[in-house]
């Protein structure tokens, strides 16, 4: 509760901004780093060329490349107790290919990352909360690729092409949703992490090249929470989505043709077409552009009015990739 004043006072945006250490091949080659971290401590964080400060950013954390899981969870254990205490959440990695999207969502086996983590402070909480209330947890995994929905949990589908075409339909009461998309109810954390790997696999699986696809498309887990405080028999059914957005990095149009000029121009549109949510969102404007894509009508009833949005801004210190770098930064400036 407490947490959710703090936010209040904050806003219902919140921006951070990770950044992955140098590769030791980067090192080895003399690679020259772009991102001043001594000013980085309230949140702020310049960017170097040839030496000088070039611009600064301020975000709500930042989290330089010593920073590890347990660190950046740190700042972000109030996703589970949002959606325990009846929000709706939404938590996005957003940058270039090689930043650390995946690292920071889905972790490594060893080092786990927000998804695992989450669930398991999720878990954590019903526990302490089992005598007020009791809660059922399911968990979808989809991917959205070339404005096509697939299901990651349906063994059968392959990168590309809907097993069967997945359509995002509104309710009665005017809630959306995904007809036929498998919720599997997870009970522990061992079943979570069943659930997560069989989506994590389903992803690699039948593409030619799996870091290439994982970079076109986008990843998302929704956590579905239905909780009942049994004091007073009232109910809740909230919704905490997880999102490993396709790598945001310009492709010069004269460089791709056909079938990746498409992907192209479809990443290019869902990436600015959630800019263009959130930051109608962050200025109150009267016309929320929700339709412009299938990630934000997908997410719609998750983004605006009380729900609470999280932004990791991934970037590179690298000096070759300041460009892309700046990109990613003027992004995350204007959503927050
Ligand atoms: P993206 O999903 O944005 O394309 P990845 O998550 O695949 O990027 O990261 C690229 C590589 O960099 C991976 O090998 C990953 O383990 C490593 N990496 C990224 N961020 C970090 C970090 N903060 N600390 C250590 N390794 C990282
Ligand atoms: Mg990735």
């Amino acid at each position: 509760e407490l947490y959710n004043k703090v936010l209040e006072l904050k806003g219902n945006i919140q921006v951070f901004c990770r950044c992955r250490p140098l590769k030791p091949e980067e090192v080895a080659a003399g690679t020259l780093v772009t991102i001043d971290f001594e000013s980085a401590k309230d949140g702020e964080l310049t960017v170097m060329s040839n030496g000088l400060p070039r611009k600064t950013f301020k975000f709500d954390a930042v989290f330089g490349p010593q920073a590890n899981q347990a660190d950046v969870f740190e700042e972000t254990t109030s996703f589970a107790s949002s959606i325990l205490d009846g929000y709706n959440v939404c938590v996005f990695a957003y940058g270039q290919t090689g930043t650390g999207k995946t690292f920071t969502m889905e972790g490594t086996v060893e080092d786990r990352g927000v998804n695992f983590r989450t669930l398991e402070q999720v878990f954590c909480m019903i526990k302490e909360r089992e005598k007020l209330f009791r809660y059922d947890v399911s968990v979808s995994v989809l991917e959205v690729y070339n404005e096509q929905i697939r299901d990651l949990l349906v063994s059968d589908s392959q990168p590309g092409v809907a097993a069967k075409r997945l359509e995002i339909r509104q309710a009665g009461e005017g809630l959306h949703h995904v007809p036929g998309l498998v919720e599997a109810r997870v009970h522990n954390m061992s079943e979570v992490w069943e659930v997560l790997q069989t989506g994590s696999n389903a992803r690699a699986i039948g593409s030619t090249n799996a870091n290439e696809h994982s970079s076109r498309s986008h990843c998302i887990h929704c956590v579905m929470v239905k909780g009942e405080n049994l004091l007073n028999g009232e109910c809740t059914k909230n919704k905490l989505w997880l999102v490993d957005l396709a790598g945001s990095e310009r492709i010069a149009k004269t460089e791709v043709q056909g079938e990746r000029l498409k992907e192209t121009q479809n990443i290019n549109k869902s990436l600015s077409a959630l800019g263009d949510v959130i930051s109608a969102l962050a200025t109150k404007s009267p016309h929320i552009p929700f339709r412009n894509s299938k990630l934000t009508h997908l997410l719609q009833d998750s983004l605006g009015g009380d729900s609470k949005t999280f932004m990791f801004v991934q970037i590179s210190p690298n000096e070759n990739d300041l460009g892309e770098t700046l990109c990613s930064l003027n992004f995350a400036s204007r959503v927050r």
